[in-house]
């Protein structure tokens, strides 16, 4: 399941959001003072007559007769923006920055002494939970103890005792195959079912324990006969219970029931849109990862347990059914009711079963053996194709990358009206949500990117996940991270023009600053409840699996990797794996006699990164590794060592790929020796690691002069990391604030994505953080700041249609954030035609007058172009009138007039700006009941959602405010570890505020 494109929009790092520092450049408020924001006519400067758009302080730009066809969605709106008049422009000549050599970030005794009681206290609570958990629910060996003692057993419903007690079934007998037969009927929103399971008994047992849950079963029968069956709801179990031992064999479980299409976005769903015509239809779909399939037919529902499938599903003719497999037949039933027969299909894991009925329209086309359809409602017919282009080109690029042609005779794409995840990888039968399947006629280059992405890794995962599967959910990251990481290499290879690599240089920076955080948890990680299974969604196991994943690549030598993957996915196609299974693969293919378990597994088993410390003392090199956390003082393992593949460059050969060096850094500390003098020195080159670098005061001013004398002796992406770097070791308190401006004077030389949407980024932080505690004086210096390093770029940029996907994101983050901050006569502009990358930013603008807002609102009804409805419901929530933020908060957790699926990002949107991030939390804390029903608990919407609310605290108040909470919904979601996130952050905001008010007052 692809969750983290969910809430993508075009910019860097804002998919998800979960830390402090973790919101992307655009972020900051929008015009806090709207009454003077510019949507006023008699101050747009444009010429009627030929469709010319002037815009003050970015130059003219001239469109072609062809360009004014484009509907302008400004034009609709009628609005107009203009150039702020130069008396509102802010002094930028009253930036002073005065040098102030104090340090910064000791503790304070008493926060000291707090952390250490509430660490204390934290962690017998978790000893007594752990134990308390552990010998009922978990482990194996505590599973044994209690299977001896009776007295442990649940009782189930009907209050005899259930005969199992532990979430994961027992292994004693297998499903081989099952024939399922629904009937779902859209009108009142039931179905029907009917399962009958072909079991192999393995080992003499008296029970079969399955999973099944909110069904209402009405039969069932084992080889013919009758048998009365046991339910346990918690744990969303029924067993079967026979007097004697069943021998070791095959056997035959049938059951029959009946369920509601569920209302949630999980199991077999209902849902609905309203066409063109105003006309609302209905549809059913699946959503099975990871424990829902369960709720559509009983089954042994973990991804261990595979086999093959034989579904049938009876529809109104009206509809078409699709499933994994082809149709092999329909009948007619009579009574306008039709039954479609689909191919046995491959073995295979449950969550990966799906079926549709809907009335959705398809097109096609053949790559090799398979005939690849994308399939969306009739109204977006005109959107598909370029879905289908993308989705056969990554196709044959896969079928080559891995040796091992896609196995099925059929792939189809289906774009869902409603939709929680970005997409969801059902083998054959790949569900998306709209925004990132379809391209419109007005989409951009950067729309294209992300369903570019989407859908190369959901293919990805045809092989990854689907080919072969984790054993058990604690290795999510073996389908996540690799898929992640596929999308990244299949695309730079298939679209080198959509700048994939600088996306992936600034979700490797996301995963980094996640995972510096105590809260966060290793790679690999023992997971047993449901809860925990749906948290194990998260940037770990997708980006930080794939970042390391990358570090892998960069450290075998050529064509080694592919290789390895190659004979891994040969040697295991079918079947399950664990992580070691593919570190053996790849170990067998390493030419370097690289133990590649030995060095992955210090990635995967323990949590968090290494910081690196380079001291130079001439040709000597002390090289030193220690666990980074931001929060050093709560730190629970200290010990740990990473296995580092170090690469380093020096001014001697600094640019060429060939001028890496490598150095294997495995213990505490080494030391490395140069072979000549050199000027400075650079590890982690291109980032292509997983660890941050910290040099000592030589180094870093060695670095720095060598920046400001000529920024390109580094690589843009060498330079965004410095950037990146020096932040993290600011906010931990390692380096002085001022050490962070030191680095950033060189800024405004450079021209760069990576390293300015790095730097806009961290500086939008800061100011957000600021202006949140009202800390006005400081939030205005901040702006003269960042127009004082920026303005010359702002002013550079055009808004002419541009092709260059980098260049497109560089622009669109510099002007959002000019706009957003009111910087200068940036903001501007426009009537008639607005290239589609900014139409983002102009819409944000336009939202803040009743006027606008209204008309963007009208637009977000009938618009059927997504990416553009996307971009409209953010600006929709960026308003800063109280009303509306609470009228769309309740329209979008109901789903009347927003859908639901759209409530984390109204949540996130409304929760950047100053008006309305207390409505929002207040919004949260009120209707948390319906959140959960809506979202479970600890998905990743739920997480989303959580962390946007608290991630801008920073006093007292509310952390306490936030703990109460939090403690008081018990089972609702007190132990999701989003929580302690959230916690942790509000903690860190409040000492990084601490210990920087004052010094950010004589150093910006
Ligand atoms: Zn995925």
């Amino acid at each position: 399941v692809d969750t983290f494109n969910t809430f993508k929009a075009p910019q860097p790092r804002n998919m998800i959001e979960n830390s402090m520092f973790e919101e992307e450049p655009d972020v900051v408020d929008l015009a806090k003072e709207s009454p003077s924001y510019p949507i006023d006519t008699d101050d747009v400067v444009y010429e009627p007559r030929s469709s010319r758009l002037l815009v003050r302080g970015l130059g003219e730009n001239d469109l072609d007769e062809d360009e004014e066809d484009y509907e302008s969605s400004a034009r609709l709106l009628g609005m107009s923006f203009m150039n702020r008049s130069s008396n509102q422009r802010s002094a930028a000549s009253s930036y002073i920055r005065q040098h102030y050599s104090g340090s910064c970030s000791m503790p304070s005794t008493k926060t000291m002494v707090v952390g250490v009681v509430v660490l204390v206290l934290v962690a017998s609570m978790l000893m007594v939970l752990y134990f308390l958990l552990g010998c009922n629910f978990t482990t194996a060996g505590c599973q044994k103890t209690n299977s001896t003692m009776d007295s442990i057993y649940p009782n189930s419903t009907n209050g005899e005792l259930f005969p199992w007690a532990d979430l994961r079934l027992p292994c004693s007998v297998h499903p081989v195959h099952y024939n399922i037969t629904l009937h779902p009927d859209l009108t009142i929103m039931t179905f029907q079912g009917s399962v009958s399971i072909l079991v192999q008994v393995l080992n003499e047992t008296k029970n079969i324990v399955l999973h099944s849950s909110d069904m209402n079963i009405i039969k069932a029968t084992f080889d013919g006969k009758e048998v009365h069956f046991l339910e346990y709801k918690p744990w969303q179990q029924i067993a079967f219970k026979f007097p004697e031992d069943l021998k070791k064999g095959q056997y035959v479980l049938n059951i029959t029931y009946t369920a509601n299409l569920s209302s949630s976005y999980d199991g077999f769903y209902n849902s609905s849109y309203v066409d063109t015509n105003g006309i609302k239809r209905v549809l059913a779909a699946t959503q099975f990862e990871p424990l829902a399939a369960r709720k559509a037919f009983p089954c042994f529902d973990e991804p261990a347990f595979k086999s093959t499938f034989t579904i049938k599903m009876t529809r109104e003719s009206k509809y078409i059914s699709l499933s994994n497999m082809p149709k092999v037949i329909t009948t007619d039933l009579k009574n306008g009711l039709e039954e479609d027969e689909f191919e046995k299909s491959v073995n295979m894991s449950t969550y990966l079963v799906a079926f549709i009925v809907a009335d959705f329209i398809s097109v096609s086309k053949n790559v090799s053996k398979t005939k690849v359809s994308v399939y969306a409602v009739p109204d977006k017919k005109e959107q598909v194709q370029y879905a289908l282009d993308t989705a056969c080109k990554l196709l044959e690029f896969y079928n080559s990358f891995f040796k091992n042609e896609y196995p099925l005779s059929k792939l189809d794409l289906v774009a869902i009206p409603d939709f929680l995840a970005g997409a969801m990888e059902n083998w054959g039968l790949i569900t998306f949500r709209e925004t990132t399947l379809l391209v419109g006629s007005n989409s951009s280059a950067i729309d294209k990117q992300l369903v570019t992405s989407v859908i190369a890794h959901e293919l990805a995962h045809q092989w990854f996940g689907n080919l072969v599967t984790m054993q058990w959910w604690n290795d999510l990251w073996l389908n996540e991270g690799f898929a992640t990481y596929m999308q990244y290499i299949s695309i730079e290879s298939v679209f080198p023009g959509l700048d994939i690599d600088t996306e992936f240089l600034n979700v490797r920076f996301k995963a980094l600053a996640k995972d510096a955080l105590n809260s966060s948890h290793p790679v690999s990680t023992v997971v047993s409840t449901p809860e925990q299974v749906e948290e194990m969604f998260d940037s770990v196991s997708y980006e930080k699996g794939a970042s390391i994943l990358l570090m892998l690549n960069a450290t075998l030598t050529d064509g080694e990797f592919q290789k390895g993957v190659t004979q891994y996915l040969q040697k295991y196609k079918l079947s399950n794996t664990k992580s070691e299974n593919l570190w053996n693969s790849l170990s067998q293919v390493s030419k370097q006699n690289l133990s590649v378990s030995e060095m992955m597994n210090t990635w995967t088993v323990h949590k968090g990164f290494p910081l690196v410390t380079v001291k130079r003392s001439g040709t000597q090199v002390t090289l030193t590794q220690e666990h980074f956390l931001l929060n050093a003082e709560n730190s629970t393992d200290d010990s740990s060592l990473w296995h580092i593949p170090l690469t380093y460059v020096s001014d001697k050969c600094s640019v060429l790929s060939s001028c890496k060096q490598v150095f294997h850094l495995k213990e505490k500390t080494a030391t490395l020796k140069l072979p000549d003098q050199v000027k400075w020195l650079k590890f982690n080159v291109r980032s292509d690691g997983f660890y941050i670098v910290h040099y000592d005061e030589e180094g870093w001013k060695d670095l720095i002069g060598a920046l400001k004398e000529d920024m390109n002796v580094l690589s843009c992406k060498d330079r965004a990391a410095l950037i990146n770097n020096i932040f993290a070791l600011s906010r931990s308190g390692k380096v002085s604030f001022r050490q962070v401006l030191n680095l950033m004077d060189y800024i405004r030389n450079e021209n760069e994505t990576a390293p300015v949407t790095e730097a806009l980024f961290q500086l939008g932080q800061i100011y957000r953080l600021l202006d949140k505690r009202s800390e006005l004086d400081l939030a205005s210096r901040m702006t003269s700041y960042i127009e004082d390093h920026f303005g010359s770029l702002m002013e550079n940029q055009s808004w002419d249609l541009e092709t260059s996907v980098s260049k497109m994101t560089l622009r669109s983050a510099l002007l959002e954030m000019a706009c957003s901050l009111n910087i200068r006569n940036f903001c501007v502009v426009i009537d008639s035609w607005i290239p589609s990358d900014l139409m983002r930013t102009v819409f944000k603008v336009a939202a803040q007058t009743d006027e606008g807002w209204g008309k963007l609102l009208d637009m977000y009804k009938h618009s059927i172009n997504d990416p553009e409805k996307h971009k409209t419901l953010e600006a929709l929530a960026s308003t800063q009138d109280v009303w509306k933020i609470i009228w769309i908060l309740q329209k979008s957790l109901d789903g009347s007039e927003i859908q639901t699926q759209e409530f984390p990002l109204v949540i996130n949107t409304i929760c950047k700006s100053f008006a309305g991030y207390l409505y929002a939390w207040d919004f949260v804390k009120e209707n948390w009941d319906k959140i959960t029903q809506k979202f479970s608990v600890g998905s990743f919407a739920i997480q989303s959602i959580i962390m946007s609310a608290t991630s801008q605290f920073s006093t007292k108040t509310h952390l306490v405010e936030a703990q109460n909470f939090f403690s008081s919904l018990g089972t609702k979601g007190s132990q999701m570890r989003i929580v302690q996130e959230a916690i942790e952050t509000i903690k860190l905001n409040m000492r990084w505020m601490e210990n920087n008010l004052n010094t950010l007052q004589s150093w910006l």
